[in-house]
């Protein structure tokens, strides 16, 4: 047998990009379309903030001020999460790794595992448009499904297409105060990443300025490529 052989390992792909270039929209529609888990560390620690354990009481205040949480926190979350047995079908990594020290885990982990990264698709966005994206907009409470005042609105005021949800919620870092540090760590901490992966020939880029549908469209095309 060919020993460079690992077609059979299950697709890891990452999406890269600052806050409010569609990584989460776009995540859901490949984790529909492909079959694949999306595990978002933005979620993740949403949900330990609610939860009110240690690793959410850390990360709390630090998430508010629109900073990053400790890699040790963040990793230690993903680490775990990717243990469980779902993942075994494929993961959509959807902000992580937003650090160097996060991206060199990552490798160790999946080398452990015998896996290894798809494709690291960058979406590319112009910052100004950030502002607006991410202060408009919200997602259904039962599904998740994600809506913005302007550019995607429920066909019924306040009711989910997809579920029938009437619970709609912000995020508390959606305001124009936080986009503000969250693009300035984005910047500093994150697109470096973007050379990371090109050095290692995993990186793809698309264009994520125009229509979700579009956008969907280019990335499906670059999935399938990746993970034949
Ligand atoms: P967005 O990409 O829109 O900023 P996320 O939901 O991915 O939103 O993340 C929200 C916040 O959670 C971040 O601003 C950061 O504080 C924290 N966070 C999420 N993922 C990571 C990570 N990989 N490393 C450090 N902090 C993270
Ligand atoms: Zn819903």
């Amino acid at each position: 047998m060919d020993g460079a052989n690992t077609s059979t390992a299950a697709p890891v792909l990452i999406l890269l990009g600052p806050p409010g270039a569609g990584k989460g929209t776009q995540a859901r529609m490949l984790e529909d379309k492909f079959g694949l888990v999306q595990l978002s560390t933005g979620d993740m620690l949403r949900a330990a903030v609610a939860a009110g354990t240690d690793a959410g009481k850390a990360a709390k205040a630090v998430m508010e001020a629109g900073d990053l949480v400790s890699d040790e926190i963040v990793i230690n979350i993903l680490r775990d999460r990717l243990a469980e047995d779902d993942c075994a079908k494929g993961v959509i990594l959807d902000g992580f790794p937003r650090t160097t020290v996060q991206a060199q885990a990552l490798d160790t982990l999946l080398g452990e595992s015998g896996q290894k990264i798809n494709a690291a698709i960058s979406l590319e966005v112009d910052d100004a448009a950030m502002v607006s994206r991410i202060s408009g907009r919200y997602t259904c409470g039962s599904c998740g499904e994600g809506y913005h005042d302007s550019f995607k609105q429920p066909a019924k005021d306040g009711v989910c297409d997809k579920c029938g949800g009437t619970e709609m919620k912000r995020r508390a870092d959606d305001n124009a105060e936080t986009v503000g540090s969250r693009l300035e760590a984005y910047h500093a901490q994150t697109a470096p990443l973007i050379a990371y992966y090109g050095g290692k020939g995993a990186l793809q880029k698309i264009d994520a300025m125009g229509a979700i549908e579009e956008i969907a469209e280019g990335l499906s095309a670059i999935v399938t490529k990746a993970t034949a």
